[in-house]
């Protein structure tokens, strides 16, 4: 659509992964607004932390996630139930999610005596869990027992979508937004450098010319922080990059997925054994958890941006000391820095692999080259704390900023629904709540909109 020598657009969406995909879909088919622009850097959708290959591909529900308490469980599995929902309501079973056994696996008396606790806590929440002794894991996981001197138990779940493509989840959001009669423009290939404002609207400055909005969403994952900032929002955030690796195993070891207990001290989720749908399930093990100067794992940035986003003032570095002042972190840090040494990570790597499948050995996983991502972790300046979740700027004035570290994959719908209400009131238009209700929502299970 033009207007005024510019490309008009009710509203556009910076980052075609999977939170901005999402929100063109919710917007698309479940509002009357008319038109939606999408602007992505690169060529193709989800080529960064939403493609199969940089993220674990776990729909995180927070029945197996021991780093969740039960409120961010409750919140989680709201949001997250609606990709299931998606997908079993447009019939994406096997093609984007997949069916396994799922669970969290307590090592040692200490961690048994925990996994019974969180059991009792969140029984109300996921009645469907359930505790499986060695003789049961011994059945469903041999490899688990297999050589183990200590004992263990799982809390866990068979038959449940856990494992999503959120590559093909945004590709295929695309695709649907496509058959809707909301105007949809696509600019792939199109990095957006400035947005300003003019009279009531957005400009959109990119390489590729300038556009006119009346409201903006930017999901451009680590790089949103860096555009609120240059607008002036967001000051009392920085940001730590914490990159993301993995290791597979050399053949497929495991069928479920299997998670395994939180040190409650620890910032970052513990390492994982997935099977994994690029590799044709083999098992690969992950991730690891080290600050990176970057925001795109396998693209270079620009330093000056890096300065911006650390904000290396007071607050910024008593957050760092905090961390670093307790043993455990610390120890921490300096493991996870150690797993990523070139052709050696694997030898100290395979401590964290043994406590999942005690028999292997470091010849048996290899560095999983061109695998893993970025989380932008957010440091909230004023509380002087790390967070450990998403973070979303609402301006009231039109434009919104999303920083989506994990699990903002699995939450992308709940997300995309928030800033869809957001937008809708701003605008004066409606969001069909009842078709949501019916294509997104399962009575029986929680919902976001349910929960509302
Ligand atoms: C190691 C690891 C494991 C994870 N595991 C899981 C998991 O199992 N389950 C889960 O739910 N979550 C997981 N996550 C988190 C999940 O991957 C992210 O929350 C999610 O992919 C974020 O999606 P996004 O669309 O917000 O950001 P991204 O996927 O990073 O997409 C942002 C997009 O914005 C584009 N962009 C940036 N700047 C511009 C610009 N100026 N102009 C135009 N386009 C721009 C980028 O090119 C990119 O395509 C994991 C993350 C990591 C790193």
């Amino acid at each position: 659509m033009e207007k005024e020598g510019s490309y008009y657009t009710q509203v556009a969406i910076i980052g075609g992964g999977i939170s901005g995909t999402a929100l063109l879909f919710m917007l698309s088919r479940y509002t009357n607004i008319e038109s939606v622009t999408l602007f992505e850097k690169y060529d193709k959708p989800a080529t960064l932390n939403s493609s199969a290959k940089a993220n674990s591909q776990t729909l995180h529900i927070g029945d197996i996630e021991t780093n969740y308490d039960l409120e961010k469980a409750k919140k989680v599995s709201a949001s997250s139930s609606m990709v299931a929902n998606f997908i079993n309501h447009f019939n994406y079973e096997d093609t984007i999610g997949s069916r396994k056994t799922k669970m969290v696996l307590a090592v040692g008396e200490e961690e048994i005596s925990r996994l019974k606790e969180r059991h009792e806590t969140f029984k109300t929440l996921f009645p469907y869990l359930e505790l499986w002794d060695e003789k049961e894991l011994e059945e469903i996981e041999p490899l688990l027992i297999k050589g183990r001197k200590e004992p263990i138990m799982a809390l866990g779940a068979k038959n449940k979508i856990t494992t999503v493509d959120f590559g093909k989840l945004s590709q295929t959001f695309i695709d649907l937004s496509q058959e809707e009669t909301c105007s949809v423009d696509l600019n792939f290939g199109t990095e957006v450098t400035e947005i300003t404002r003019k009279w009531d609207k957005f400009v959109i400055h990119s390489d590729r010319g300038e556009f006119m909005s009346d409201v903006v969403v930017v999901n451009a994952g680590a790089h949103s922080l860096l555009i609120a900032h240059e607008m002036g929002y967001g000051d009392n955030y920085a940001m730590l990059p914490i990159g993301g690796s993995f290791y597979f195993a050399k053949k497929q070891l495991l069928n479920a997925k299997v998670y395994t207990m939180q040190n409650p001290k620890l910032p970052f989720a513990a390492v994982h054994g997935d099977p994994d749908l690029t590799a044709d399930w083999k098992t690969r093990f992950g991730p690891t958890a080290f600050a990176m100067p970057k925001l795109e794992r396998y693209h270079n940035m620009e330093i000056l941006n890096l300065f911006d986003l650390l904000s290396l003032d007071g607050s910024v570095l008593g957050v760092y000391y905090d961390l670093m002042k307790d043993e455990d972190i610390r120890a921490y840090i300096i493991r996870n820095f150690a797993h990523e040494l070139p052709g050696i990570g694997n030898e100290f790597f395979i401590e964290e692999v043994q406590k999942l499948i005690p028999t292997l050995h470091s010849d048996d996983i290899e560095y999983a080259e061109g695998y893993g991502g970025m989380r932008p972790q957010i440091i909230d300046k004023k509380a002087k704390t790390l967070l450990l979740g998403e973070a979303k700027i609402d301006t009231g004035k039109g434009i919104i900023f999303n920083m989506t570290p994990s699990p903002g994959a699995s939450s992308c719908l709940g997300n995309a629904f928030e800033d869809a209400k957001i937008l809708c009131d701003f605008l004066d238009m409606d969001l069909l709540k009842r078709k949501i209700k019916k294509e997104l929502c399962d009575e029986k299970e929680y919902c976001y909109i349910n929960r509302q």
